[in-house]
């Protein structure tokens, strides 16, 4: 019932009882005296009553009145009431109505959920009239389970305020109410007053003042995002179903506002995401109907040289290199959804690989075909940039020294580089998907094992060892690995090794290894002291024979120096030693040594470089080779001056024996002559005798004392210029009568005839005479005898060959040597003193000369002697007592 009809009701009864009074009124003045005339006779009574007709009629129908308004009057107070309670309902509904609307109108208009929020709490809480409204927000958390934390909050005046509570932020559900979060999850609501609660939640909540309290869900989707509530501190409040109604709607609109800005993010996150990765698209994307290029993005653009502008509206073949349109077409035309590679083309018609991959799809309600363009140029070069590595990689694996192979976890080999077939004869096939320990030598298996063990659980460890490897032959090979743990790496995933065959170094190590001991015990025993010394001559290593040498113990010897303990005075060599060993690399030293025994030695030290750092030295005790020397050059001092005094001798006998020869010669020559009486025949053959026996002894003793002079060191030469050819000439006057008597032919090939030669001039025509008279001497009757001189650089190079009698073979090398004379009896036949050749020896080397004989017995001989033109420029005068 409204307040019209209320107000009708009240006008209808009010002129109901009008329409009453009125007609009641009509029929009492109409009928009132008649009625009063038929019941009262009295003339009296009836003016009395006439007097009170009125009053009586105006107590009955105020009677009638009550009795007839009374309970209409009641009724209508009544339905007043009602009214008045329901328009308050109605108003009340209303402002819960129209903050619902608002609220709603509110989170459908907001961009941001978060700033709506206060005023949604605000308005409701204003619609409610609570001491306090508040949202929480639900928080997971691992270990305490999911959590709330007041987030936003509304207070009635002289309430306090809870936002701050540090009690009220990340608070698990599970120390609170025991019933609020099953209630809230099972998207009830939680209203309660206060006293009528259970424990816990009582005590909790009375705690805080809470009378009464209303708690709502927000739920976003099927996630329980928090709450929102109403306290009443106030009074103990029953809450009326519109709280619960309105809160209902509101925290539904906000759950609802929350998962549509979520949803309107993640649309935004991926309409930006999508264009990004449109635009980001490394190749170009277009959208065609039959071809017309309806869409595109500006990877296109860029990948063929045209704008976005025109590409759009454009046939999307003429991206296609001509030969290749046809392909395109018929995949257009049966709708294939395979990618595919053609040769694009650009706008400057340029060619390029091109990869298409398109799909089928409904755009603006109609079917098109959305096509990713990519130009593949570069993933082609790398294609076959990576075959021709893998290609190279291949054939180096297959090409080097190490095999390699990859082992799995459990020790299976996964993979065999085929260079293992040529070092241990298996095919990889042969020994892929077999145990690695099933070729490692029994003896080294453990350890190999253990070795691999260590590899466990440390990515990129490495290990390197030697073992036994069993060959396809059933021989074994040394091999060296090197395993490192690639277990975690995606394209390995395995222990990968590399490993090769060693067996000739292990050969060789025992080889060594054999040759280092027998060096070590050569060394050992090696008659010489042996120090192996570094770069600044200490000892780091010496031998037995070094501490029996020096009398000091190997550890007195280590690491003292190569200039200790030798004599004061040999200090200095000893340095020099070491300084020429080190720049040289050698060195031969020769010192006094003092022995621990303060005794000395005469040491000889030879040593040689083996490296930078390090020197090989030999010692040895030269003492008595050193006495021997010192004896010896003793026995050469006395040997050249009793040679000395012997020449000296030589010299001064000579000369005493020629004056008496003179007068020996001379007088029987004069006997001769018969100057001084006449003589008989044998007398005569006497003195004739006497006279060529003179001669004889004069020459030798002229020789004797030639040579004796030259060793005596007293003969020099006196060089001088003079032509050769007269030279020939002289000796050839002085030889003549001689020649002539044996009709001999001398032939003379002067080459040099135009130049003077510089050499000592008398000495030289010794040489001349002595050649060509023994050429003379020993060539028969009828002979012939040459001279050939020729000139070499600074040479003069004579020879004088003889058709005569030859000299054996075997005396060739005599024939110099003072006195030597090829057969005794010659001695008979043709004289001689046997020092001729040896004079002509000792001229030829005097001027730095030499002479050769080459003859033949019975056919002549030839001598050939050299000097060295301008040997000297200096006189130096003769002894004149020898002259
Ligand atoms: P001799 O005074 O004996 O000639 P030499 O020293 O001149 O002494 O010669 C030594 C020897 O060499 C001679 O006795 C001779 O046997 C041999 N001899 C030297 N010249 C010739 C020659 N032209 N032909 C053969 N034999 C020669």
């Amino acid at each position: 019932m409204d307040a019209t009809s209320v107000f009708d009701r009240g006008t209808k009864i009010v002129l109901r009882f009008i329409l009453i009074y009125v007609f009641l009124a009509s029929v009492w003045v109409l009928f009132s005296d008649s009625i009063l005339t038929q019941f009262v006779s009295d003339v009296d009574t009836y003016s009395r009553l006439q007097t009170y007709k009125g009053w009586a009629f105006i107590v009955f129908t105020g009677a009638l009145l009550l009795v007839y308004l009374k309970p209409r009057i009641e009724a209508l107070n009544k339905s007043q009431k009602t009214l008045l309670d329901a328009e308050q309902e109605l108003k009340s509904r209303l402002d819960y109505e129209l903050t619902t609307v608002e609220c709603m109108q509110i989170l459908l208009e907001t961009t941001d959920i978060a700033d709506v929020l206060p005023d949604i709490l605000d308005i409701v809480h204003r619609t409610v009239g609570n001491s306090r409204s508040y949202i929480f927000q639900n928080e997971e958390d691992h270990k305490l389970g999911l959590c709330m934390s007041q987030a936003y909050e509304v207070v009635a005046d002289g309430i306090s305020r809870e936002i701050d509570n540090p009690d009220l932020k990340h608070l698990p559900y599970s120390e609170g109410s025991s019933t609020l979060l099953t209630t809230l999850q099972a998207k009830q609501h939680y209203a309660h007053v206060v006293e009528e609660l259970d424990e816990p939640d009582r005590t909790i909540l009375s705690e805080q003042g809470i009378l009464s309290i209303l708690i709502l869900p927000i739920f976003c989707g099927q996630e329980l995002w928090g709450f929102i509530g109403f306290d009443d501190c106030e009074n103990a409040r029953q809450w009326h179903e519109d709280d619960i109604n309105l809160l209902r709607i509101v925290a539904d609109g906000i759950g609802e506002a929350i998962l549509r800005k979520r949803a309107e993010k993640a649309l935004k996150e991926s309409e930006e995401r999508f264009k990004a990765l449109h635009n980001a698209s490394f190749g170009g994307i277009a959208i065609h109907d039959k071809g017309v290029i309806l869409d595109c993005n500006q990877g296109l653009s860029e990948v063929s040289g045209h704008t976005i502008e025109e590409l759009i509206g454009m046939d999307g073949l003429l991206l296609i290199a001509e030969d290749f349109r046809g392909i395109v077409m018929s995949n257009i035309l049966s709708g294939s959804e395979e990618a595919y590679e053609v040769i694009g083309l650009r706008k400057d018609f340029t060619e390029y690989p091109l990869r298409l991959e398109a799909k089928n799809i409904p755009y603006k309600e109609k079917e098109v075909r959305v096509v990713e363009f990519r130009d593949i140029s570069k993933q082609k070069k790398a294609e076959e940039a990576l075959r021709e590595n893998e290609t190279k990689l291949n054939a180096m694996i297959a090409n080097i020294a190490d095999v390699i192979a990859i082992s799995d976890e459990g020790g299976i080999n996964i993979y065999k580089s085929p260079n293992i077939e040529k070092w241990f004869g298996w095919r990889p096939e042969e020994i892929v998907g077999v145990s690695t320990w099933a070729n490692i030598h029994p003896d080294d298996l453990a350890r190999t094992q253990e070795i691999f063990a260590s590899l466990q659980d440390k990515p990129n460890a490495t290990v390197s060892a030697e073992s036994r490897y069993l060959c396809k032959d059933g021989t074994y090979k040394w091999i060296e690995f090197t395993a490192i743990n690639l277990l975690h790496n995606p394209s390995i995933k395995g222990i990968l090794l590399n490993y090769h065959d060693i067996t000739v170094h292990k050969q060789a190590e025992d080889a060594l290894r054999e040759s280092e001991k027998k060096f070590r015990n050569y060394i050992e025993n090696a008659p010489h002291g042996i120090f192996i010394l570094d770069e600044k001559g200490s000892y780091v290593e010496i031998n037995e024979t070094a501490c029996v040498l020096t009398g000091y113990s190997e550890n007195e010897l280590l690491g003292t120096n190569l200039i200790d303990r030798v004599v004061p005075e040999f200090v200095y060599k000893a340095e020099n030693g070491l300084k020429e060993l080190i720049s040289n690399g050698f060195s031969s030293v020769e010192l006094l040594f003092i022995r621990k025994d303060e005794t000395v030695c005469w040491l000889r030290r030879d040593a040689a470089k083996l490296s930078e750092t390090r020197y090989l030295m030999f010692a040895s005790d030269i003492t008595e080779k050193k006495k021997a020397e010192h004896s010896l050059i003793e026995a050469k001092m006395m040997a050249e001056e009793n040679s000395r005094i012997k020449s000296e001798f030589l010299a001064n006998m000579s000369h005493e024996l020629r004056t008496p020869l003179t007068a020996i010669i001379g007088f029987s020559d004069m006997l001769r002559t018969e100057k001084f009486g006449g003589l008989n025949e044998k007398q005569l053959g006497f003195a004739d005798h006497i006279l060529k026996s003179g001669e004889h002894l004069l020459e030798l003793i002229n020789e004797i004392l030639d040579l004796s002079k030259i060793e005596a060191g007293k003969m020099e030469l006196e060089c001088e210029e003079f032509s050769l050819s007269e030279m020939f000439d002289e000796i050839e006057t002085l030889t003549a009568p001689i020649m002539g008597r044996k009709n001999i032919d001398l032939k003379i090939d002067n080459n040099i005839q135009t130049r003077q030669i510089f050499a000592d001039r008398l000495k030289f025509k010794q040489i001349m005479y002595n050649l060509l008279s023994n050429a003379i001497k020993f060539t028969s009757d009828n002979g012939n005898i040459s001279i050939v001189a020729d000139k070499t650089d600074n040479e003069v190079l004579v020879s004088v060959s003889d058709s005569g009698i030859g000299i054996p073979e075997h005396r060739l090398k005599d024939i110099f040597n003072p006195f030597t004379q090829v057969d005794a009896s010659n001695k008979r036949k043709y004289g001689g003193t046997g020092l001729g050749l040896t004079l002509v020896k000792q001229f030829v080397e005097m001027h730095n000369g030499s002479i050769r004989v080459e003859s033949e017995e019975g056919k002549g001989s030839t001598f050939t002697f050299t000097i060295v033109d301008s040997i000297c420029n200096q006189k130096i005068s003769v002894d004149s007592e020898i002259e």
